[in-house]
């Protein structure tokens, strides 16, 4: 705690960890022994810098940005890049923390990084998020690259952000290399990318329930956020016959006892893909929808995918989900589920899919996007979201071996830390003292 000061969010997802993967090292001394966790708690690095940028009223605008470079071990550091105006050094720390477990039970060779600003791209224009993109790319270019960091987009930065900052590393380096991934189709991005969090986390989910005789057909489903993750996790979950009833952003909940079906589907991506409009907006073009305030976990079902942000689901929340029937959680967003939330499902040992291993499926397409760049060719949109479905089967696998209990329960929390851990850790055992 006094290392790492107001960090809170970084102690959190530590913590998480910590709980499962301590009693695996004690029975596995040669880790403890060489004090892996506790190296893998510190980043290799972290660069902060100032982001100097004119607004479109030509006043001279500052934001502050970082790249933790958490954990180059099993291939080079992989992560997102966040803006939001909440962003600070400890909630990329946390990101960055949990993405080197996430890649590493990808089975793909990716390191851990995360990064971002605190820079709010809602209310800006294009022109605006250009000039901000451009000028954080002049410092991030000197320390990223297809072998050492392969930065991708999380909230707040999406295909126009990605384009905006290729666009200005290519100038800069004068290098067409996949240096980034989430590019546009064009030029070098990968077929289903898009989708991939969101469809990944919905076949987690059907695994999940496929391995107690069940599937996602039929169940009703309360989805969070509008944004990446969730609208592509609604329309997987669509797509195998569930009724996803809600969806949300930070200024509320829309609840549809109908189910958001293919058509409002399409609607809502085009609300907040490319109009940026706010959620409501959907009651008025649906009026037979509900406009709740708060968050989505008070409606009554089966399944709950958070896909907005961490902590999302507190104490209460998930009492209020465990008492209106919810049985499956699995995590789109990043650590959406608070530690005493966590606790509450563990007891009550309903199904729950954590974020390293249910939302994983992003960053594998985008190790796939670097494969195709590496080798100079594209592969079919089949042939991608084959590879994404065997890569999250296998993620599944991992956390069935090493979190099945006797009496039949996973503990798909353990299962997820200790199948990212060991990768990681048996590298840095042969890498000695570094
Ligand atoms: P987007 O920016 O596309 O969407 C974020 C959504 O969450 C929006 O609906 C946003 O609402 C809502 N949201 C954000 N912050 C808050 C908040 N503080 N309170 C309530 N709602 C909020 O981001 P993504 O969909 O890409 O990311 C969502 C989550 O998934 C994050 O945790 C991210 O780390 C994780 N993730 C994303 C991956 C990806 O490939 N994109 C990969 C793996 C994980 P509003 O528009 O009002 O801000």
């Amino acid at each position: 705690m006094r290392r790492n000061p107001g960090e809170d969010v970084f102690h959190q997802a530590v913590r998480e960890v910590a709980e499962t993967i301590i009693p695996f090292t004690n029975e596995n001394p040669k880790y403890r022994d060489a004090q892996i966790l506790e190296r893998m708690t510190e980043p290799d690095r972290v660069v902060i810098f100032r982001v100097t940028w004119e607004d479109d009223e030509g006043n001279i605008r500052a934001n502050r940005a970082w790249r933790v470079q958490f954990n180059n071990s099993i291939g080079p550091y992989k992560g997102g890049l966040r803006f939001h105006p909440d962003v600070t050094l400890g909630t990329l720390k946390f990101l960055g923390f949990e993405q080197t477990f996430k890649n590493s039970l990808t089975g793909l060779p990716m390191g851990g990084a995360k990064g971002g600003a605190n820079f709010n791209p809602k209310g800006k224009s294009d022109r605006e998020v250009m000039r901000f993109c451009q000028s954080l790319m002049i410092e991030l270019h000197r320390h990223i690259g297809e072998d050492t960091d392969v930065p991708a987009g999380d909230i707040g930065v999406g295909g126009r952000e990605i384009s905006y900052l290729f666009g200005q590393y290519k100038r800069l380096s004068n290098r067409f290399v996949g240096t980034l991934t989430g590019k546009g189709l064009s030029f070098g991005g990968s077929l289903i990318r898009t989708e991939a969090t969101g469809y990944g986390c919905v076949y987690f989910c059907e695994n999940m329930l496929n391995r107690v005789g069940d599937s996602v057909r039929g169940k009703r489903i309360a989805v969070s956020g509008s944004g990446n993750v969730a609208l592509y996790a609604i329309e997987k979950a669509t797509e195998l016959g569930g009724i996803v009833v809600t969806a949300s952003d930070s200024s509320g909940t829309i609840y549809d006892a109908a189910g958001i079906n293919d058509e409002k589907l399409e609607y809502l991506k085009d609300l907040k893909e490319v109009r940026r409009g706010r959620i409501e907006e959907y009651v008025q073009r649906y009026p037979s929808a509900q406009l709740l305030s708060g968050r989505p976990w008070q409606v009554p079902v089966d399944i709950a995918l958070p896909c907005a942000t961490q902590n999302e689901i507190d104490a209460n929340d998930a009492k209020m989900m465990l008492a209106n029937g919810v049985r499956i959680v699995c995590e789109g967003a990043n650590m959406p589920t608070d530690l005493e939330a966590s606790r509450l499902f563990a007891s009550q040992q309903i199904l729950f899919g954590p974020a390293k291993a249910a939302n994983a499926g992003g960053v594998a397409v985008s190790g796939l996007e670097q494969s195709q760049n590496a080798l100079r060719l594209s592969w079919t949109r089949e042939e991608v979201d084959s590879k994404l479905q065997t890569i999250m089967s296998e993620i599944h696998a991992k956390c069935v071996r090493y979190g099945a209990r006797e009496n039949g329960h996973v503990d798909y929390v353990a299962g997820a830390n200790i199948g990212g851990f060991i990768k990681v850790a048996d590298a840095m055992l042969a890498y000695g003292a570094v």
